[in-house]
């Protein structure tokens, strides 16, 4: 699976470096989130989750927080929380992985929930088994599948300011169209980690893909150059809608909610000092506002919401 973000790309780093409470992305976080929007890209699109799939990053170095997040239709968004400056040479594990306690979290959070039910989180250093820092995103996130999925996989992702771009190459459980009736033998599947033929001979020709290839080379001439020995067959690309695009998710509810989650006390204090409660998103740059008219709504609301509470008829 191949997947290439031009226009998405670009429009979230022109919706960052408009923020005038940021600016643009230090060059090393942008190639970083670049990448994660392409690998949550990828992964969305492989698993076809019908819910939510955030890919984050928390950092313990200047980058604390990045975050990417993509719906079933490949509406997405991304941001990074960076404190400090980061330098043009920094390397992943500066950014976001100093003492090794750096963590990359995917979560997947179903659109259709049952009582109680908590989305599904996994979780994954970003050091290898030996405890040697990992300088590559892909690395870390093929640790991930081959943990979570069991299923081995090679991932090569490359950004810039242009492009975000990823290739991803999973083994199949089963041969053929066994793989569609979604009966899958795990202990057959297990024996193959690592051994399968002609998994590993895919793998080898997809790791030998350059970064600069990825980034500007179209799709057909990216499997011509590394398949040629291979008999290929290539699926239609996603155009228009059912492409990956930006989206935020965003709303003055939402806002609204979470003024609400602060406490009242909270709200009044900040209404003290100014005119306006004012929320940036800091995904889209969007400005929500609330002056004391609104935050009275708000909590009159959420008072009337509370289980044993009058509603209003
Ligand atoms: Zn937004």
């Amino acid at each position: 699976m191949v997947v290439r973000l031009t226009d998405t790309w670009t429009e979230i780093l022109r919706r960052r470096a408009s923020n005038s409470n940021t600016g643009a992305y230090a060059e090393p976080v942008r190639d970083m989130l670049g990448e994660m929007v392409a690998a949550a890209a990828l992964m969305q699109s492989n698993i076809k989750f019908d819910g939510s799939l955030t890919l984050q990053i928390f950092g313990d170095g200047p980058v604390k927080l990045a975050v990417v997040e993509v719906q079933p239709d490949l509406a997405l968004r991304a941001t990074a929380t960076v404190i400090g400056s980061v330098e043009p040479t920094t390397t992943l594990s500066q950014m976001v992985n100093v003492a090794n306690a750096g963590r990359c979290a995917i979560t997947l959070d179903p659109n259709s929930k049952f009582p109680g039910q908590q989305p599904y989180q996994g979780v994954v250093p970003l050091f290898d088994d030996q405890g040697h820092k990992l300088e590559k995103l892909s690395a870390v996130l093929e640790h991930y599948m081959l943990q979570s999925e069991q299923l081995d996989t090679t991932l090569v992702l490359a950004a810039n300011d242009q492009v975000a771009a990823g290739l991803l190459i999973q083994r199949l459980p089963m041969a053929g169209s066994g793989n569609l009736a979604g009966s899958m033998v795990s202990k057959e599947n297990e024996d193959q980690i690592g051994l399968n033929e002609h998994y590993n001979r895919i793998a080898i020709l997809a790791g030998t893909l350059q970064r600069d290839e990825l980034l500007t080379l179209d799709v057909d001439t990216i499997l011509r150059r590394l398949f040629w020995e291979e008999q290929i067959t290539r699926f239609e690309p996603l155009v228009g809608d059912t492409a990956p695009h930006f989206a935020c998710t965003c709303s003055r509810e939402r806002v609204g909610k979470m003024i609400v989650g602060l406490g009242q006390e909270e709200a009044q204090g900040i209404l003290a000092e100014r005119a306006d409660i004012e929320v940036a998103c800091e995904f889209c740059g969007a400005q929500y506002r609330f002056d004391a008219v609104d935050a009275a709504q708000l909590f009159t609301a959420a008072v009337l919401r509370v289980p044993g509470g009058t509603e209003p008829h």
